[in-house]
């Protein structure tokens, strides 16, 4: 690896201002003595034990002993190399690097993997944005003016448009001296028969940026009736996009969400704009994924003010069930964060893109101004399944709400919320808080069936609560050990054995696995290493994948068992590619069967416990989703069969 001049490198450290770098990550507030402080963002912490001296230049944290420069931080931040670190700052600062030996090699290859790609989307954003002019996006222009956004809007936003053909943009990125190995690894192109070409094509593209605001990748949407791919298409996890922590529109709202101490979570690209347009500022969107764990770190790190995270979390949702999913989960999951969550539904079910649209910015303000605790809205959601008209009603619709209020860890929130409930049933308080006491707080600990893990609390049972509030307290996990008795976990490990063994010949399937595919904990953390490491295949095989896996690992416990999976041998005694590639096709199929058969008796409950004559939209809705998931399902069994 050719070197940068170490007299480029002093000079990118003397132009570059720590607390500036780290400001783009976490929110800093003064700490006393010139120091400021925030949430770590190497360690999972509550209050901030991370501090900034922008005098020395350097950042320690009290909390896992983590520090260093500027350089340092991006490099751990970022997941960077030295060099690409460096290069990445340089950019910022405006400073020209020079390398040794550089001499006769271009520049350009002399740069990091990450610095590269991140320089094609750059390219390919202004290509995109370039291509919305052009007489054959009219489509793409006509759609936005129907949603009411105009060519300023676009142009703040970096709304683009990727042409019809298969390989306008690979043309432009090879001209301006992309590789195509860089197209295909940045996901910019897919690899075909005859060469690259574009994955974009004829669709109206938004660049989705990163806290820092480079282009890390593109959300795409379909416009003609002959496009039959997906309405929504996304980069796919490249060593720059990793869905399950971007969220579009942050690099525009990063600074607003930190002084409004609030962050609006839409659903599209279209509600990020008509929010941001309609002021409000702090709305961003997860792009093809929910809403997750690592987007609550990237937002609790802007959201912090001095020592106690205050800041606000609301969330729009187009209609009741896609609120009332995310809501149950909420009990479930960083309870810190759901004290502080709202939720923001219009009562016709209209997006904040439709809201501007039909009643203009007010409506949309108005539907924020509106929002609702968390809490409430899951309680309320639930009870509403239940009909409080009758006294059996009452009591299973209390049976049902109790071990939520019982999972509230708030000491003072509970009361409050039991004395509601009361209300709102028509109960005696003391009724309600015998009843809350008698019930199991919903956890979210150790092994949990498919329904359970998908936040249904009437399905819940308590594992390990004790265990897993003394561990979350002193800041660290507990996983627990899987039962090897299962079929679930021996299909579990070899599937996880498969992706750290034969990385290039998962690649197709692994893409397709959803964490909630795994029923043990610590196998979802593996699997989410793996993920944050780069697609499968990506880096090749052997020590160096291993080793990125492992870098991504959040302790020893798991790194443990990616060494675990890295040894064991595969259960299989193909050992030629097309052999080995059927055996991990199979394996993974039947992952997703598995998972897929867990959906289908939770909806086959659902289904239950609606109403076909009262709700009969949502029963025919639950309907055809049930036909389609036993159609994938019966697919997928079919594969994992074939490879037997
Ligand atoms: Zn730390």
């Amino acid at each position: 690896m050719p070197r940068i001049k170490d007299t480029d490198i002093a000079l990118v450290r003397e132009r570059t201002r720590i607390d500036e770098v780290v400001r783009e990550v976490v929110a800093l507030k003064p700490a006393g003595g010139g120091s400021l402080k925030g949430l770590c963002p190497f360690h999972d912490e509550r209050s901030p034990s991370f501090h900034v001296t922008p005098a020395k230049g350097y950042y320690h944290c009290f909390g896992c002993q983590e520090g260093g420069d500027a350089i340092d931080f991006v490099r751990k931040v970022d997941h960077l190399s030295f060099a690409e670190a460096v290069e990445k700052l340089a950019a910022k600062s405006g400073t020209t690097l020079r390398y040794e030996e550089g001499g006769s090699a271009k520049p350009d290859r002399l740069k990091g993997v990450r610095t590269r790609l991140a320089e094609a989307h750059k390219a390919a954003a202004a290509f995109y944005a370039d291509q919305l002019l052009t007489p054959g996006a009219q489509i793409g222009r006509t759609f936005l003016t129907e949603r009411d956004f105009d060519s300023d809007a676009a142009e703040h936003f970096g709304v683009g448009f990727a042409p019809v053909g298969w390989d306008g943009l690979t043309n432009h990125l090879r001209a301006n001296g992309f590789t195509d190995q860089e197209l295909t690894l940045g996901g910019l192109a897919v690899a075909g028969k005859r060469g690259p070409y574009d994955r974009f094509r004829g669709r109206l593209v938004w660049p989705i940026r990163d806290l820092s605001g480079d282009v890390v990748g593109f959300g795409a949407r379909r416009l003609r009736d002959d496009d039959e791919g997906p309405k929504y298409l996304n980069t796919p996890e490249t060593p720059l996009y990793k869905k399950s922590q971007v969220l579009y529109g942050v690099d525009l709202a990063r600074k607003e969400i930190s002084r409004r101490q609030q962050a609006v979570i839409v659903e599209g690209y279209t509600d990020v704009m008509a929010a941001h347009l309609s002021g409000i500022e702090t709305a961003v969107a997860t792009c093809g994924t929910a809403f997750g764990v690592d987007h609550i770190k990237v937002l609790r790190r802007l959201l912090m003010d001095q020592d106690e995270f205050r800041g606000q979390v609301i969330f729009t949702f187009d209609g009741d069930e896609a609120g009332k999913k995310a809501a149950r989960k909420a009990f479930t999951e960083d309870q810190r964060f759901v004290t502080q969550t709202f939720v923001a539904i219009d009562p016709n079910g209209m997006d904040p893109c439709d809201l501007r649209l039909a009643d203009g910015p007010e409506a949309v303000r108005e539907l924020i101004a509106k929002r609702i605790p968390m809490f409430e809205f899951a309680i309320r959601a639930t009870l509403a399944e239940y009909d409080l008209e009758t006294a059996e009603g009452r009591v299973a619709g209390l049976k049902a709400v109790a071990p939520m209020l019982a999972s509230i860890r708030d000491q003072a929130l509970r009361p409050e919320y039991t004395r509601l409930l009361a209300g709102w049933l028509g109960l005696e308080p003391s009724e309600v808080s015998e009843a809350v006491k008698r019930a199991k707080p919903v956890v979210s600990s150790g092994s949990r069936s498919g329904a359970q893990r998908r936040g249904d609390p009437r399905s819940q049972e308590p594992a390990g609560a004790g265990e897993a509030a003394v561990a979350e307290s002193a800041g660290r996990a507990v996983w627990e050990r899987p039962d090897s008795a299962t079929t679930a976990t021996a299909v579990e490990r070899e599937s996880l054995k498969c992706a750290i063994q034969i990385p290039q010949h998962v690649d197709a399937w692994y893409a397709s696995v959803e964490p909630l595919a795994f029923t043990w904990d610590v196998h979802v953390a593996v699997h989410e290493a793996i993920t944050a490491a780069g697609s499968p295949g990506s880096i090749g095989d052997g020590r160096a994948w291993i080793q990125a896996v492992l870098e991504q690992c959040p302790d020893d416990t798991v790194r443990t068992y990616v060494r675990e999976f890295a040894v064991d041998p595969l259960h299989t005694k193909q050992d030629d590619d097309e052999g080995l590639r059927n055996y991990a096709a199979a394996v993974i199929a039947r992952l997703l069967e598995m998972d897929a058969t867990r959906r289908t008796v939770e909806l086959k409950g659902r289904l239950q416990r609606t109403n076909p004559v009262e709700n009969e939209v949502e029963y025919n809705k639950l309907f055809a989703d049930l036909l389609a998931l036993e159609q994938y399902r019966r697919q997928l069994r079919e594969l994992a069969l074939g490879g037997e």
